[in-house]
């Protein structure tokens, strides 16, 4: 019975030690915070100062970004295909695909980027309002009409062929529909070896539906994504049989 109660109360004793040790524990700060060494100024820096950006209100586009269509002319743009004009139309200050005329491109390259595309598929059409931007030429994020019941690496958004959207935030035919995308550019060394694969995030009207997405090569139809090595590159827009609409595109690079 003595030996009961004496081991017992060693074990209260012992209790009681370890609650006001950690609670000890718990008061002192941590040891970076303790250390002379670590004045709080140590790490804070001033400079580069981040260059002022005013923000679009609506659908005008921020006070730093290159202008590619504000509903008025072609002059940023030509076709894929070497080097002629862009042809497709310019109607209610729209930008509209004329079927059969080709791809469509930038003039100047790019790089790293943020890009802003709004676009709007026809209510009806044989091809399903199927369009695409492809950055660097390469990569397609992919338009098409949302009720369309295909492979879901293929639907509106995703990485075509590569990587479904994480919602489908897609509202209707006949209205208009925002990307917004920001994109990594994959860098080769001098040898055209793979340095950093390009990723992508993307949102559509509002909703990110693609995070970070490291690419695994380019968006072919037929065949497995590879990369080649390449540099700077056109933003391309996809004809693809189909009159969709774009308005207030713009990019900046990064
Ligand atoms: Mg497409």
């Amino acid at each position: 019975m003595k030996n009961s109660i004496f081991l017992f109360s060693l074990l209260c004793i012992s209790s009681v030690l370890s609650v006001q040790g950690q609670q000890q524990q718990q008061q002192q700060p941590p040891p970076a915070q303790r250390s002379p060494q670590w004045d709080p100024r140590s790490t804070e820096w001033y400079y580069p100062v981040p260059p002022k950006v005013t923000p679009g209100q609506g659908v005008k586009p921020p006070s730093d970004a290159i202008i590619l269509f504000d509903g008025t002319d072609l002059n940023k743009w030509e076709s894929a295909s070497q080097g002629r004009p862009a042809e497709w139309k310019i109607q209610n200050r729209e930008l509209v695909i004329v079927p059969g005329k080709g791809d469509i491109q930038t003039k100047e390259y790019f790089g790293d980027c943020q890009v802003h595309v709004e676009f709007k598929l026809p209510l009806s059409s044989k091809e399903y309002g199927n369009s695409g931007v492809y950055l660097q030429s390469r990569y397609e994020v992919q338009i098409i009409d949302s009720e369309l019941n295909i492979y879901v690496n293929g639907m509106i958004g995703s990485i075509y062929k590569q990587k479904a959207p994480l919602a489908n935030a897609y509202t209707k035919n006949g209205e208009w529909q925002i990307f917004d995308i920001i994109w990594k550019a994959p860098v080769f060394s001098g040898n055209d070896e793979l340095l950093s694969p390009a990723v992508v995030t993307v949102i559509l009207n509002g909703i990110v539906i693609q995070n970070n997405y490291t690419l695994t090569g380019h968006t072919p139809y037929t065949g497995l994504p590879r990369y080649s090595a390449h540099g700077r590159a056109p933003l391309l827009l996809q004809d693809h049989g189909a009159e969709v609409a774009f308005r207030n595109i713009w990019i900046r690079h990064l």
